[in-house]
C-alpha cells in the first residue's frame, strides 16, 4: 500500500494508541497535541520537589494473561512502567467512625466484613465466593464489537455459560441497591461508596477480584510513565508528534474528513482524521455543528458528563505511617457537611502516600486529598480570580482543619501545597465540563455501542473516553485501537497487533 496519511486530534492515551495501531499498520501518521507533552488527563506535575499524581491510581492490564494485558504489553506500557500492589482497595469511614477496608487479599476482607456483620455472612460469603470464581476469567472486551465474527462470538459465550446466571444477578443489581441487602447499618453506608451508586455490583466485584490476582496496580513515579512508555513506542514504530499545535477546525470537503486547521492557521491535509480528544469540542467546535449524527445528539442531551473535583495535595516533611498500603485512601464524613463552591460536601478522600520514593522527597509524605465537586459552581466563580482563589483558600483552610484533627500539627510541616479544581481540569484539557472519565456511568448505557464514526461525514473517525459510556484509561486505548481496526477494515488491510 502506499502510505495513506493519518491525522490524530491529541496524545493522550486513546491519540497515542491509535496512533501506534494505524503506523504500525501502515499507515503514516501525525499526531497534533496543544501541549508540550502527551498524556492528556494521564499525566503529572512538579512542585517544588514534589511530583503530584493527576490522575490513574489503579491500571488494569497489570498480569500477564489478564483483561487488558496485551494491550499494555503492545503499547510498551508492560516493559517500561513499574507497578506497586496495594492491600487495601478503599476504605469507607461511616458516620459512627467505623472504618470498612476493602482488602485486597479476599480472605481477609471476608473475616473483615464478617467481624463487622455477623448477621451479614451469608451474603458476605456469597459474594467473596462469586469474586473469587471470577477473578481469573478473562472477560472479552478488547474487540471492536461491529468486527467481531460469529466464532468470537460463540468463544466468549462458552467462557461465560459456567458463570451466566450469577453474572447477570450481578449485573443487574446496582451498588445502591446492593446495599440494601445487608442488615448492617455499616455495610449499607459503605457499600455505595465504593464507587458509582448506579454503578452494577458485577463491576467492583471484576475490580476486586482483578486486585486480587494483581490485574491493577499503580504505576510507579506516576502515570505519567504510562503516557511516557505510550510515546516512545509509537516514535519507535516512526510515527510523529507535533507538541504545542492546538487544532481549531477539521478540513471538510465534499462531505469527507480531508486535514485540519491549526490554531496558527496552519492546514495539515491527510486521508484520514481522527478526533481524539473531547467530544463536545469536535462537534461543535472542529466541525461547526454540521455532522454531528441524531445518535449523538440525543446522547448528550440525555447524558451527563462524570464527575469531577478539588483535589489539594500536600508535601509534608515527615514520614507519616499507615497500617496498610491503599490505592485510593480513606473516604471520610464530613460531619456537619461543608460548603465549597456553594454546594455542601458530605465526604472527602483522603489518600497517604507514604510509599512511591520517587514522588517526593526523603522522609517525607504526600497527602492527596479529593472532593467531589460541581463544574458549573467553579466555572462561575472563575470569571472573577478573586472568587476563585478565595474559594481555593477557603477549601484549603476546610481541608487543614480537617486534617489537623487526625495529624496534629501538620500545618506547621507543609512544604508544598497544590490545589485543583474541576475548571483547572476543563482549562489543560479541554474535557467537556472538567470531567474526569467521559460520561456519567449510567445502567441504560452501560454497554451500549457508541458509534466511532458520522454518517454523513467520510474518512473521520472518534476515539477516546467520550465514545465508550464508561471511561478510563484502559478503556481510552482500547477505543484508540479499535479504530484502526475499522479503518483497515476499509482499506482491506489484515489488522496487525505489533
Ligand atoms: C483525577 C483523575 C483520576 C483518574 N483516575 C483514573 C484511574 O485511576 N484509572 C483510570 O483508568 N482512569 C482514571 N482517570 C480517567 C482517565 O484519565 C481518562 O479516562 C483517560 O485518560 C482519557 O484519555 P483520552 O485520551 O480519551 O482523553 P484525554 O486524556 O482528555 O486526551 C485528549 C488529548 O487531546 C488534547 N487536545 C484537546 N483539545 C485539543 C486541540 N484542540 N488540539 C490538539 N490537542 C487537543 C489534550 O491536550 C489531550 O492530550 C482519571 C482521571 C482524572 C482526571
Amino acid at each position: 500500500m502506499e502510505d495513506k496519511s493519518v491525522i490524530i486530534i491529541g496524545a493522550g492515551i486513546a491519540g497515542l494508541a491509535a496512533g501506534y495501531y494505524a503506523q504500525t499498520n501502515g499507515f503514516k501518521v501525525t499526531i497534533f497535541e496543544m501541549h508540550d507533552k502527551s498524556g492528556g488527563l494521564c499525566t503529572c506535575w512538579k512542585r517544588k520537589d514534589y511530583k503530584i499524581e493527576g490522575c490513574v491510581h489503579i491500571l488494569i492490564g497489570t498480569k500477564e494473561g489478564m483483561l487488558y494485558n496485551d494491550i499494555w504489553n503492545e503499547l510498551g506500557v508492560i516493559q517500561n512502567v513499574n507497578f506497586g500492589y496495594s492491600d487495601v482497595y478503599y476504605s469507607i469511614e461511616t458516620l459512627s467512625k467505623k472504618v470498612v477496608n476493602i482488602y485486597t487479599d479476599l480472605d481477609k476482607l471476608e473475616s473483615h466484613l464478617k467481624d463487622i456483620s455477623k448477621e451479614d455472612s451469608k451474603l458476605i460469603e456469597e459474594i467473596i465466593n462469586f469474586i473469587k470464581t471470577i477473578r481469573n476469567l478473562n472477560i472479552p472486551v478488547e474487540k471492536e464489537p461491529s468486527l467481531a465474527k460469529l466464532s468470537d462470538k460463540i468463544k466468549n459465550f462458552i467462557n461465560v455459560i459456567p458463570f451466566a446466571l450469577q453474572l447477570q444477578k450481578w449485573n443487574s443489581i446496582s451498588l445502591e441497591n446492593l446495599s440494601k441487602k445487608f442488615k448492617s447499618d455499616v455495610l449499607k453506608e459503605a457499600f455505595p461508596l465504593l464507587w458509582y451508586p448506579e454503578m452494577p455490583a458485577l463491576f467492583i466485584f471484576f475490580m476486586l477480584g482483578w486486585l486480587n490476582v494483581k490485574n491493577g496496580g499503580y504505576p510507579i513515579s506516576g502515570s505519567e510513565q504510562i503516557a511516557k512508555a505510550m510515546e516512545k513506542k509509537f516514535r519507535e514504530v516512526g510515527g510523529e508528534i507535533k507538541l504545542k499545535s492546538s487544532v481549531e477546525k477539521i478540513i471538510v470537503e465534499d462531505n469527507q474528513a480531508v486535514g485540519v486547521k491549526l490554531k496558527n492557521g496552519e492546514i495539515h491535509k491527510s486521508d484520514y482524521v481522527i478526533s481524539a480528544c473531547d467530544g463536545k469540542t469536535t462537534f461543535e467546535k472542529f466541525l461547526d455543528n454540521k455532522f454531528q449524527s441524531k445518535f449523538w445528539k440525543t446522547f448528550y442531551e440525555e447524558q451527563k458528563p462524570s464527575s469531577t473535583v478539588v483535589k489539594l495535595v500536600l508535601g509534608i516533611k515527615e514520614k507519616i505511617e499507615t497500617p496498610e498500603k491503599s490505592y485510593l485512601g480513606t473516604n471520610i464524613v464530613l460531619d456537619p457537611p461543608v460548603l465549597i463552591a456553594g454546594e455542601k460536601i458530605k465526604r472527602m478522600s483522603v489518600y497517604i502516600n507514604n510509599f512511591d520514593k520517587t514522588m517526593m522527597p526523603d522522609n517525607s509524605t504526600m497527602i492527596e486529598v479529593t472532593l467531589i465537586s460541581d463544574y458549573t459552581r467553579w466555572n462561575e466563580l472563575s470569571k472573577d480570580q478573586n472568587l476563585y482563589n478565595e474559594e481555593k483558600e477557603k477549601v484549603k483552610k476546610i481541608v487543614l482543619e480537617i486534617l489537623e484533627k487526625k495529624y496534629p500539627n501538620i500545618s506547621s510541616k507543609i512544604e508544598m501545597l497544590d490545589i485543583s479544581t474541576p475548571v483547572t481540569i476543563q482549562r489543560y484539557s479541554h474535557n467537556y465540563n472538567g470531567a474526569i472519565q467521559g460520561w456519567h456511568p449510567n445502567p441504560k448505557t452501560m454497554g451500549l455501542y457508541l458509534p466511532k464514526q458520522l454518517p454523513t461525514l467520510k474518512n473521520f473517525f472518534m476515539c477516546g473516553h467520550w465514545t465508550e459510556s464508561l471511561g478510563g484509561v484502559p478503556i481510552a486505548a482500547v477505543t484508540g485501537k479499535n479504530i484502526i481496526r475499522l479503518i483497515c477494515k476499509k482499506e482491506k488491510i489484515n489488522f496487525k497487533n505489533k
